[in-house]
């Protein structure tokens, strides 16, 4: 067991842990998004409720209960279990903790161990923070708390320093290539293309095993992307009008594009150095060596550095149809 995440050297420390019974009250998972901080949560949870003597054994009903999130003792609360689904809640709030206290207060209904799996640390209100701060600060027997997140500089600083911090950091391709062979039966093809756009989160790749729609439309924006670099200004600030739209209702669709952009830049400048093997859309290396040709290493390079200012601007809540109309302005041209 303990799946992808054996590749991260966490797992040891893990399970010298276990085996000597000396958990802390609560862990801190930090890692970019589909890095495997559920994974390893629920790993962890298996272990400390695993009937095996291996654990976790993955086989045991304890296992497969938790796998399938139908084990009692194990909670995950984050911002879709909160009870309003009218308006969009985007904090974790204070009721959602209190309520877990009172959960952690009665002993394991049907495992050893309680796990209550906060997926968004970042994300709890100011008043539920402190509220699990108090939680923290008083250890109960056969609880442990797993704090998720992927920006933990947003997270309390008191609350951190309750809990023992494990990173997962970006995956080697070649490992996570290797593991979708091995573990969801992909095609060789097929996984090196994963494994590449999944930039070592190997989440993302199992999700877009799962669901092909995820690959498409990851072509189809491609497709535009070519589509507006290739064409005149009407297009391209008809593109700027309609990610500012879109930035409106979902900042992080446009951030992703930006970071396709910034994929394909970055592809044309390995391609004019010869370094074409380590391109992260193999399936379109024609058009990029063919693309390659008719611009120039420092234009590229200028462009890149422009893709990635504009992304960090966005992020800093700068008018986006400006930032967006410029990027668009310096798209370099045929140079040679
Ligand atoms: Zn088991």
């Amino acid at each position: 067991m303990w799946s992808i995440i054996e590749s991260t050297g966490l797992v040891p420390l893990l399970q010298n842990s276990l085996k000597r019974g000396q958990l802390p009250n609560a862990y801190l998972i930090v890692g970019p998004a589909h890095i495997g901080k559920m994974t390893l949560a629920l790993n962890l949870a298996q272990a400390l409720n695993c009937d095996a003597p291996d654990r976790p054994c993955g086989g045991c009903m304890s296992c497969v209960r938790i796998a399938s999130g139908k084990h009692s003792d194990i909670r995950i609360i984050g911002l879709e279990t909160g009870n309003s689904k009218e308006t969009k809640v985007k904090e974790i709030g204070i009721e959602q903790i209190r309520d877990i206290q009172h959960a952690a207060a009665l002993p394991p209904f049907e495992g050893k161990f309680k796990v209550f799996i906060i997926d968004g640390a970042e994300l709890l209100s100011n008043e539920a923070a402190n509220c699990l701060l108090k939680t923290l600060e008083e250890p109960v027997e056969n609880v442990l708390y797993l704090l998720l997140t992927v920006k933990e500089s947003s997270v309390l600083p008191t609350v951190i320093s309750r809990c023992q911090r494990l990173e997962l950091n970006p995956l080697p391709a070649a490992s996570i290539e290797k593991s979708l062979i091995k573990h969801q039966h992909v095609e060789p093809d097929k996984a090196m293309l994963l494994a590449r756009l999944s930039h070592g989160c190997p989440g993302w790749a199992i999700n877009a095993v799962e669901d092909e729609a995820i690959l498409d439309e990851r072509s189809e924006r491609l497709e535009k992307i070519r589509s507006v670099i290739s064409h005149g200004f009407e297009e391209r600030f008809a593109y700027a009008a309609q990610m500012t739209t879109q930035f409106t209702q979902n900042r992080r669709t446009v951030q992703e594009e930006l970071g396709l952009w910034i994929d394909w830049w970055r592809d044309l400048l390995l391609v004019k150095a010869g370094s074409i093997d380590r391109i992260t859309n193999i399936d379109f290396t024609e058009d990029l060596t063919e693309m390659a040709k008719s611009h120039g290493i420092s234009q590229i390079r200028v462009f890149i550095s422009r893709l990635q200012e504009a992304a960090s601007q966005l992020q800093m809540n700068a008018s986006p149809r400006l930032v967006l109309e410029v990027l668009m302005l310096n798209i370099p041209g045929r140079s040679i």
